[in-house]
């Protein structure tokens, strides 16, 4: 059963997309593995992961036998009922979890909407009408809706919108002190990231994590962990919270929970949960069973020994090699990250020029990431093959060794 479809090729993008993105000229249209194949046939390494999104690379057979085997079956059915996958789902990620209760949603910045709702619901209910201000860090990245971009360090994503959202407030991230003075009693949450994604690449301090999780206990302010990026198998753990042993009271997870199918969870206890009581918040496809069906496949192939030992091993393989070519062709300083997930800090001489790189990686066939202009970030499939990361970092060099000599 195939389809005709009418000829569309990159031109078509600047006559019928809003012009939000600025997308690579050629169109990937197959992947397998961590190997995925443009409409000329040209085949490209995958580094990037669809942004920490493909987990387990593309068409793991795993995620393509759950996907289908739930789509002869059930669809969608709304929140007007619950279905076998959401739950089972729900049991999932509570068993590998401090959390007791689940809520699904769609994207990143849903599952953070729903937690700081949450967050200022909580407080309005335990304290009343003042306890409602956020403490976010400065640079950090919690999604495009109106509320998560104004809790986002980052203003140039929340100028331009109106007026903005009160009550938040920013403070320098890995700085202990600055938290310190900006937590009051009317704090009703702290959101962080385990590792600043979007911004560089940037991992948080032990002792920061610990001791932002004392200063909310002592003001009875909830602790956000965003773990979009860090979570589900990222860094080598399940979450990074479970790296650094510190426990959030609410944890968001998206991208790689779905492997490449939209879905997101906001993670609490049952204590927190009860808050939002029926009607106080909710959307139409979370917990669809297609999504959940294929997340609860990513988490039983990731939340194994095996996976999660595999995770450190390709760091270090990747790290060793990385540092070799940022020193030889003197493209950066420092190789940072935990996990798969890997950020190259530009040198003096190319700061400002990820976007080069990623450039001329494209040009030999493999695609990277940007983590703002002057880290080169990487983050690829959880089980990409030593022979891929061989070939990958191969290529990765002749970019660099042609960029520099240019
Ligand atoms: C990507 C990301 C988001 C936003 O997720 P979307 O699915 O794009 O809405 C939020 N927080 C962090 C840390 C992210 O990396």
């Amino acid at each position: 059963m195939s389809v005709e479809h009418a000829a569309v090729e990159r031109a078509d993008f600047d006559q019928v997309m809003v012009p939000n993105y600025a997308p690579a000229a050629f169109i990937p249209v197959r992947g397998a593995g961590s190997r995925v194949w443009d409409q000329s046939g040209r085949e490209l390494i995958d580094f990037a992961g669809g942004i920490a999104v493909n987990v387990l690379g593309h068409a793991h057979p795993a995620l393509v036998g759950a996907l289908t085997e739930q789509a002869n079956k059930l669809w969608h059915v709304s929140n007007v009922f619950t279905n076998e996958p959401a739950l089972r789902l729900a049991h999932k990620l509570i068993n590998a979890t401090f959390a007791e209760r689940a809520f699904f949603c769609n994207s990143g910045a849903e599952a953070n909407e729903a937690a700081l709702k949450l967050a200022r619901r909580v407080g309005f209910d335990r304290a009343g009408t003042e306890k409602y201000e956020i403490i976010a860090t400065v640079n950090s990245f919690h999604g495009r809706t109106l509320f998560t971009v104004n809790v986002g360090g980052q203003p140039k994503y929340s100028d331009g919108f109106g007026p903005k959202i009160t009550g938040i407030t920013h403070v320098p991230y890995n700085d202990l002190s600055a938290l310190k003075a900006a937590i009051s009693d009317k704090t009703c949450a702290v959101i962080l990231e385990p590792i600043q994604g979007e911004s560089g690449v940037i991992p948080a301090e032990l002792e920061y994590l610990q001791g932002a999780r004392d200063l909310c206990n002592a003001h009875n302010a909830l602790l956000i962990f965003d773990e979009v990026q860090t979570g589900m198998g990222r860094t080598g753990h399940l979450f990074a919270y479970q790296h650094y042993g510190v426990i959030p009271d609410i944890l968001t997870s998206a991208k790689s929970l779905g492997g490449g199918f939209p879905i997101a969870a906001m993670l609490t206890t049952e204590a927190l949960a009860k808050h939002l009581v029926v009607g106080t918040h909710g959307t139409t496809y979370g917990g669809n069973p297609l999504a959940c069906a294929v997340a609860e496949a990513v988490i039983d192939v990731i939340n194994t020994p095996e996976v999660l030992a595999g995770v450190n091993a390709k760091h270090d393989k990747f790290k060793a090699r990385l540092e070799q070519i940022g020193e030889k062709y003197g493209l950066f300083t420092q190789v940072r990250g935990m996990g798969l997930l890997i950020g190259c800090v530009l040198s003096d001489a190319w700061k400002g020029k990820a976007k080069d790189v990623f450039n001329a990686a494209e040009r030999e066939g493999l695609m990277v990431l940007q983590a703002g202009p002057d880290v080169v970030r990487f983050a690829p499939s959880l089980v990409v093959e030593d022979a891929d990361i061989d070939a990958g970092l191969d290529r990765f060099e002749r970019a660099a060794a042609k960029l520099t000599q240019a």
